[in-house]
């Protein structure tokens, strides 16, 4: 009887926001552009349960009815006379259950389509953008949008909005009913109704701002702690355990220190206003006041029953108010966050797509900013020869990553070009660029899954022995076999690998991928010398014959290579050979000698160097011939 969720067809989220809206003058607000899909239901649903609150107050109305003819002086004493009264109030108890469930029932399965269908989009809307935008945003950004913002319009959707409608209609009833039985303590019955709403908006005054730093605060705690997740592995084996987990504590003392603040700001107006409108205060407050009208003869105490019994109903939901209205503030928040995240632009795919022919990559004029304003690389020309190995150097924050991070499309260039074969990158389709363009990045995400399921993504019907083959190459073959169940064990679970082991493993992958492009972002630290010489053979072994372009962290590490260019402030100012560049006198050689007097212990030129010693240009040789066949 569930119906499968519905894909919008044409989304009327993920439109272009630019574009203007046919025969609207503003664009629909998030919340409901992303509830269209079970708007239906969800209108529904309030019905019913519009219907069960009205329903639900009858029982009392019918109750005081009774009460008014069974006292004396009242309408009936006849008792067959209060028999439709009995029957309406059950009708009306039955009614209110029954449209009450089903209206839980129905808002429920509309919200659980909502989510599947959200989560759908977003995965799919992920899926297509840029790498570089994902690592920009964060994965606990990503996080928050597809598990607790989602989460958060389930609350809203499945138990705010019914709980709204309740809130609302029952007091309505209620108290126009009163009006009808003595317009003059009705009017007493509102006083702490309009009690409570001047205290609770004076407690919600600037809650919007506050849920804004609410929902940042939260969202810092979430790509905190995932950030603490997926590092502590690579933290702990450099030693640093406490570093992993002092910007998620930063992040969870800056939640609570605005927590305490807000609740401190809002404490004695909300505590007053939970008073004002507690059913034993309304109570008190009717029994004295009605007490008084009855004494003095101003209605009869008949009259005062259908006050006592409905009149704290009028202002008690005020009560569950503010909780409600913070719900929606979340829910609206978390809409917007959605919305934002479906409208990140997509990578865009080539409308007349073009094939590259070779591997030689080329930048002409390249410059690239960030925020649209500041260019962190300007008018780059540079030419990767198929088969070479080049380095990039420079400073931190040169540009050496974001200039690397051009090649596989993390991000478009904002000018100039960067053709591979000839072509433009934006007019090689993803997944042709990908076989031909690998990287192999500092921050390695294994997956939980088994050692082999972690190196074939580079290639998925690679057979066993390619496996092994890649994972000889990049020496980690004899860590895999010394685990509990070599390559079939799961990674992640009872076994989690060095940060050393772990790109070793990537370095696997990527030989296993075999692009003939490949962007090497070199580490910046190994644990120890054992570990670091086994991953300078690997890279060897990843660099032979393939059109390589390192991120160099340490100099030592590229003095072979075939050219070094040097960036500062995103341009390039000197490139050549290591010992042509020494020879100069300049920007080069001054870094060189920079870091020999910081690492005087590498100065002798015993790292090992890319391109390969021989014991890895064999093995990769190997590969190579194997995956000819
Ligand atoms: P390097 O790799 O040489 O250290 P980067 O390419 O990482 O340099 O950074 C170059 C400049 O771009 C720096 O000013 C850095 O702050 C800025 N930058 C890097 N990544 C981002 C990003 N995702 N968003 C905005 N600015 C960035």
């Amino acid at each position: 009887m569930k119906s499968q969720p519905s894909e919008p067809g044409p989304d009327p989220v993920s439109r272009d926001p630019a574009a203007p809206s046919a025969g609207t003058e503003s664009p629909p607000r998030p919340l409901s552009a992303l509830a269209e899909p079970v708007r239906g239901r969800l209108a529904v649903a309030v019905g019913l349960q519009t219907v069960a609150a009205l329903a639900g107050v009858m029982p009392f109305i019918a109750v005081s009815q009774i009460a008014g003819r069974l006292t004396p002086g009242g309408s009936s004493a006849d008792g067959d006379a209060l028999w439709p009264l009995v029957v309406l109030a059950c009708a009306a108890g039955l009614l209110a259950l029954v449209c009450g469930t089903a209206a839980g029932a129905l808002a429920h399965v509309a919200d659980n389509d909502l989510q599947l269908t959200l989560r759908r989009r977003l995965a799919r809307h992920i899926g297509r953008l840029p790498l570089g935008r994902l690592t920009d945003r964060g994965t606990g950004e990503v996080k928050q949008a597809v598990q607790d913002d989602v989460s958060a319009l389930h609350t809203l959707f499945a138990h705010t909005l019914l709980d709204v409608v309740a809130v609302v209609t029952a007091p309505v009833l209620a108290l126009a009913y009163l009006f009808t039985v003595d317009w003059r303590l009705a009017l007493v019955g509102v006083v702490p109704l309009l009690l409570g709403v001047f205290l609770f908006s004076r407690a919600m005054a600037g809650a919007a701002a506050q849920m804004t730093e609410f929902g940042a605060a939260l969202g810092r705690i979430s790509g905190a702690a995932v950030e603490f997740a997926a590092g502590i592995a690579v933290f702990k084996s450099f030693g640093r355990g406490r570093k992993a987990h002092e910007r998620f504590v930063d992040a969870t003392e800056g939640f609570a220190d605005f927590f305490s603040r807000w609740v401190r700001t809002t404490l004695v107006s909300s505590t007053a206003a939970v008073l004002v409108v507690a059913p034993a205060m309304v109570l008190l407050l009717l029994s004295v006041v009605g007490a008084v009208f009855v004494t003095q003869d101003w209605m009869t105490g008949a009259a005062l029953v259908p006050f006592l019994l409905l009149g704290p109903a009028v202002a008690a939901p005020m009560g569950v108010v503010g909780p409600r209205i913070q719900q929606i503030r979340a829910g609206q928040a978390a809409a917007e966050r959605i919305t934002e995240l479906l409208h990140t632009p997509t990578l865009p795919e080539p409308a007349t797509p073009a094939l590259p022919d070779g591997h030689h990559v080329s930048m002409r004029g390249v410059s690239f900013s960030y925020d649209g304003q500041t260019d962190v690389l300007s008018d780059i020309d540079l030419d990767l020869e198929p088969g070479t190995v080049t380095a990039l150097v420079g400073p931190s924050g040169s540009g050496k990553s974001t200039l690397a991070s051009l090649l596989p499309r993390f991000h478009d260039v904002t000018a100039g070009t960067v053709t591979l074969g000839g072509a433009d990158l934006r007019d090689i389709p993803a997944t042709e660029l990908y076989r031909r363009v690998g990287f192999v990045l500092q921050d390695v995400r294994l997956l939980r899954a088994s050692v082999t399921d972690n190196i074939r993504l580079g290639r998925p019907d690679a057979t066993d022995e390619e496996v092994e083959r890649c994972a000889r190459a990049a020496r980690i073959h004899d860590r895999v076999k010394a685990l509990p169940d070599g390559y079939a064990t799961e990674l992640g679970t009872a076994v989690t690998l060095s940060g050393g082991e772990a790109q070793r493993l990537s370095i696997a992958r990527a030989l296993l991928a075999d692009a003939p492009v490949l962007v090497l972002d070199e580490a910046t630290a190994y644990a120890d010398p054992h570990s670091e010489a086994l991953i300078q053979d690997a890279l060897s072994a990843l660099a032979a014959g393939r059109t390589l372009l390192v991120i160099a962290h340490r100099l030592s590490t590229i003095r072979s290579a075939d050219r070094i260019v040097v960036l500062e402030d995103g341009r390039v100012t000197e490139q050549g050979r290591h010992d042509d560049l020494l020879a100069a006198q300049g920007r080069y050689a001054t870094l060189w000698q920079a870091q020999l007097t910081a690492q005087p212990d590498r100065t002798d030129g015993v790292p090992r160097r890319l391109p390969a010693p021989t014991a890895a240009d064999r093995a990769a040789d190997e590969i190579r011939e194997g995956s000819a066949r």
